[in-house]
């Protein structure tokens, strides 16, 4: 049997799309599961969309994930232009490959699935317009072509002269007309499509000498062995092209799977991220900051682990068909299957997004969640020992979502208080509350023996608790006072209360 090999091949137009790290992660899971390789290709070929940066940030955004490039990419994290044992299908760039894709375009006109157009850009305007102007949609195929200005109309000499000294000519595909062709798609079935509307694409330019993303794409897939193509439903209308190149060029084709869109939270349409700004969650893996200076935010500087990010991304439109939703990427692995990937769009939902991360958070030992706070508290200029910060993690993090929640949640165990709720005020500060609390403040050191104090006199427990809290804390909720006095010690409690009641009064 063959080895499976699957590749993810973005466009460096831009930042990585959370769709486009969720097909990179579906191809990964197929490879891995399949054990295959997954290897990264650089479709860099339309030079008006390319980015710079681009490249750089998808490969980044993959190694945040934890999805391992098998080929493509070198330990440094570049891509790799040279052949060798390790990488035979050097170099993954579309870029440096160009010299390779003119040979398979003339190898298409000698064998009559291809043919060489020297319409300008002026007279496919004209035709456009006049199309237009009769109601219709100008299309380059069997319909027009034999009115136009190639190989199939043109003598043979006048051709010869043409493609020697003219430099705008294309290699055209030569569509067949009326052809039903019949395709398979690992998700979608069967789907047949009558070639008759499609149009003759160009496959490659002599202006920049290089291949459209059509035939790279077909080339590169056959020359790097690719087993199962994965990619994003946009590529549908492609496919039966993709289909005829493979005959053309007697190829045998890889399997084919189309994945559906992700959708938007709310209404109808694709994921944009137009929604993320408007809603107020992330649309890309990390931060983008794109060449004219314009920043995007990103999962990770969001404060979300990679790995929930993962497993909430694999749940968007493939169902394991139980119950279980927390994967790691070894259980994905085993579990993933591309004929449970769903054939409708996924509609994204920031909230479970979040429900990931505080899932994961509460996985997280002690210890690695102390090491991530850290550096906020030294920002701070916090003065505690490693053994509290440990302590007080494990107290809050059950009611944390995010690492940058704790600050939050936990603040006034490490400082006092100098403001106080004004709706906590009006309801707990009543002398009636202040005076036990105060003087149980005084007699007692601990948050147990607090309880005992109150208790043993018979008064209203929850209100002079939150009175006291309001002392701590600055509000009437949060954390138990058990907790708080456990951390502050008895003489800072004594000292929050001198300065409540400089504030607040007696
Ligand atoms: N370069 C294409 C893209 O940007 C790849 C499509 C494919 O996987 O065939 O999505």
């Amino acid at each position: 049997m063959k080895r499976t090999r699957v590749r993810f091949a973005p466009s460096p137009t831009g930042p990585l799309h959370m769709g486009g790290v969720r097909t990179a992660l579906y191809n990964y899971l197929y490879a891995k599961q399949h054990n295959g390789d997954f290897i990264l290709r650089i479709e860099d070929t339309d030079s008006h969309r390319f980015v710079p940066g681009a490249e750089k940030y998808i490969i980044d955004s993959l190694r945040w994930c934890g999805i391992g490039i098998d080929e493509g990419v070198d330990e440094q994290g570049n891509m790799v232009s040279v052949k060798s044992e390790k990488y035979p299908h050097a170099p993954y760039r579309q870029s440096e490959r160009r010299a390779i894709y003119r040979q398979y375009a003339e190898q298409l006109v000698a064998a009559g699935w291809a043919y060489y157009a020297f319409d300008s850009a002026e007279s496919l305007d004209k035709e456009r317009a006049a199309a237009e102007a009769r109601g219709e949609t100008f299309i380059y195929n069997w319909s027009t072509r034999e009115r136009l200005c190639n190989s199939l109309t043109l003598s043979e000499e006048e051709c010869a002269i043409r493609l020697k000294e003219s430099t705008g000519w294309t290699v055209r595909f030569k569509m067949p007309q009326d052809r039903v062709v019949k395709m398979d798609d690992l998700i979608r079935g069967h789907i047949e499509v009558n070639s008759s509307t499609l149009d003759d694409k160009v496959l490659w330019k002599r202006a920049d000498e290089l291949p459209t993303y059509h035939l790279a794409n077909i080339v590169d897939d056959h020359l790097m062995e690719i087993t199962e193509v994965i990619r994003g439903e946009e590529w549908l209308p492609s496919l039966p092209l993709h289909y005829l190149l493979y005959e053309a060029f007697g190829w045998e084709r890889p399997r084919f799977a189309h994945l559906s869109l992700l959708l938007k939270p709310v209404g109808n349409g694709k994921l944009s991220k137009r929604d993320g700004d408007k809603l107020g969650f992330p649309v890309f893996p990390m931060k983008w900051t794109s060449p004219e200076g314009e920043t995007s935010h990103g999962y990770r500087e969001d404060g979300y682990f990679p790995e929930a990010f993962i497993n909430m991304l694999a749940l968007l439109g493939w169902n394991p068909g139980t119950e279980q939703e927390l994967f790691s990427l070894e259980e994905l692995v085993k579990a993933f299957s591309i004929e449970k990937v769903i054939k409708s769009g996924a509609k994204f939902n920031p909230e479970k997004a979040k429900w990931f991360n505080k899932e994961y958070l509460r996985m997280k030992s002690d210890e690695e969640l102390a090491a991530l706070w850290m550096p906020e508290l030294k920002e701070k200029g916090v003065d505690a020992s490693p053994q509290k910060v440990l302590e007080i993690v494990g107290l809050i993090k059950e009611r944390a979502t995010f690492v940058s929640d704790f600050w939050n949640i936990a603040w006034y165990l490490f400082e006092a208080p100098v403001e106080y709720a004004p709706k906590d005020v009006a309801k707990f500060w009543k002398p009636e509350n202040t005076e036990p609390a105060l003087q149980a403040c005084r007699e007692c050191s601990t948050g147990e023996e607090l309880e005992e104090w109150i208790r043993g006199r018979e008064l209203p427990m929850g209100k002079i608790m939150n009175c006291i809290r309001l002392v701590l804390s600055g509000s009437g909720s949060g954390l138990g006072i058990c907790e708080i006095i456990k951390y502050i010690g008895h003489e800072e409690v004594l000292k929050r209360w001198e300065n409540a009641l400089a504030v607040l009064g007696r």
